[in-house]
């Protein structure tokens, strides 16, 4: 893996995981925030059915003693509206119970507490009433002078026997009611009955949701039809709030995440990545297959930002690979030339005439070798000293140099040299063997003596060794020696 892809990667798994972490706990904390209003919520609603609960109960203990009282049974069976308007007037309430009334056995109105001139009207074909009548409690919702009321009726007993009329107690279903029932929970409560307008309490404030509620579970048959109940939960402000944050935060995170990311990635690509080229390019180098000259090309314009502190090591190293190559090739001029003539010297002769004999063996073109050696050389160094030595074999090479190709001629030790000449069969090698000769023969020589120089020829054959073939120019030069020196000899296989 590349190196700023690693850097990126360490940097990128902090940050992913103090997102992630910060993002669960604020996910728990929104959880716990909404368990808890559920939490409330359910209370609440459990507080306006026990609330429900406990006003039906009470009316209807309201309505057992209204209905009990021996002098109300009287009352109700003498038809003494006078005693049943007070008596009705002691359970009243502006808002739980506005309506308590009695009839008599056949239905019509002796008393109405909360309307004490109003009675004699018939109400025996009302649904509740006309229960009673019949001896039944009923309890429910019912229409009583165009309104939907919450009513009780049941009948009015004597002896516990005889029925002598009936009673009922409730309170017309306003928004004031539903207030009531709902007041300090913070909740609102919509009705709607079937062939009436929807009663609600004031809406409050910001958004609402609406959840059923059971507030009347169990209603007489005659009663009306509620088409809904409803309990009216503003809207969890805190837990909106909450969600709101938690949706900034992601999104501000995000948006941090990838700036920074991009960032950090542009930042590492422009600083690490010639780094990691620089090391591709370095490790190269340890590899044998790569071009030693094409890698210090590379590493010279490839890192073209001088600014750069990788490129100032790429150039450095460029250069200092410059200077191996400088060493390299001065190394190897010096390990194959000789010192003194600047000629190839026997151990490059050697190498060369071994690959030229193998490369003729498998053309099958000739090759030849010529061995010089100066004659009386000895006398040379004896008469004009050391020095005047050398530069005759250095002039003596320079005209070997001129005459045969680069890299074919070399010295083979002391005062002999060694040309070699693919492609030339013996009589052509013989006759260059004397040009070279003449040619030095015919040299002015600055010690004003005459040079002279004997060769020995020597054709390869198949089964040659370059000691062989070596071996049998030598033999001709030995020959040239022994017949009288400066003259060149061919020896034949
Ligand atoms: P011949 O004609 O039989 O070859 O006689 P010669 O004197 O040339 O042969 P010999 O082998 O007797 O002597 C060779 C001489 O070459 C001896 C040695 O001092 C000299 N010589 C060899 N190498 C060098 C060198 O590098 N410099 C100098 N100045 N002389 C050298
Ligand atoms: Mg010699
Ligand atoms: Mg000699």
């Amino acid at each position: 893996m590349k190196l700023y892809w690693k850097i990126l990667l360490l940097a990128l798994l902090p940050l992913l995981l103090a997102l992630g972490l910060g993002f669960f706990r604020l996910e728990l904390i929104v959880r716990f925030q909404r368990s808890g209003r559920e939490a409330a919520d359910e209370l609440k609603m459990a507080l306006l059915n026990s609330r429900f609960k406990a006003y039906r109960e009470d009316r209807s203990r309201n309505a057992a003693v209204l209905a009990g009282a021996n002098d109300a049974v009287r009352a109700v069976q003498n038809s003494d509206t006078g005693f049943l308007v007070p008596w009705g007037e002691l359970f009243l309430d502006p808002l739980r119970y506005s309506l308590i009334f009695f009839t008599d056995g056949d239905g019509i109105v002796l008393a109405r507490a909360h309307d004490p001139y109003r009675f004699g009207d018939d109400l025996s074909g009302h649904p509740a009433v006309a229960a009673a009548l019949k001896g039944r409690r009923s309890v429910g919702l019912f229409e009583l002078d165009g309104e939907p009321a919450l009513l009780e009726t049941r009948p009015v007993m004597l002896y516990g026997e005889i029925q002598v009329g009936t009673v009922g107690i409730g309170a017309p279903l306003t928004k004031e009611l539903l207030a009531h029932f709902s007041e300090g929970t913070g909740l609102g409560i919509e009705v709607e009955i079937e062939g009436f307008p929807p009663i609600s309490m004031e809406e409050c404030c910001g958004n609402t949701e609406r959840k059923s509620v059971a507030l009347f579970p169990s209603v007489s048959e005659e009663s009306l039809k509620f088409r809904r109940i409803e309990a009216v939960f503003t809207e969890d402000e805190l837990g909106a709030d909450l969600r709101y944050f938690q949706r900034n935060l992601v999104l501000t995170m995000l948006l941090l995440s990838v700036t920074l990311l991009s960032g950090l990635f542009l930042l590492l690509r422009r600083y690490l990545r010639p780094f990691s080229l620089l090391v591709e390019d370095v490790t190269l180098l340890s590899g044998n297959q790569e071009d030693f000259f094409e890698l210090r090309k590379r590493l010279a314009h490839n890192y073209l930002d001088t600014s750069h502190e990788v490129s100032v090591i790429a150039h450095s190293l460029s250069r200092l690979m410059e200077r191996i190559q400088e060493t390299i090739t001065l190394l190897e001029w010096t390990s194959r030339t000789d010192p003194l003539t600047r000629i190839s010297n026997r151990l490059h002769l050697d190498s060369m005439l071994e690959e030229e004999m193998k490369a003729s063996a498998k053309t099958g073109s000739p090759l030849s070798v010529l061995i010089f050696d100066l004659d009386h050389f000895k006398m040379v160094n004896d008469d004009f000293g050391h020095q005047a030595g050398d530069n005759v074999l250095r002039r003596t090479a320079e005209i070997l140099k001129s005459l045969v190709p680069v890299g074919f001629v070399g010295r083979w030790g002391g005062e002999e040299f060694l040309a070699v000449l693919p492609g030339a069969g013996e009589e052509e090698a013989t006759e260059f063997g004397e040009r070279i000769r003449e040619a030095v023969e015919s040299e002015p020589f600055p010690i004003g003596r005459r040079v002279t120089i004997s060769a020995g020829v020597a054709e390869m054959i198949p089964g040659d060794t370059p000691g062989s073939l070596v071996g049998r120019a030598d033999k001709g030069l030995y020959e040239a020696k022994e017949t009288g020196r400066n003259r060149v000899v061919l020896r034949k296989a």
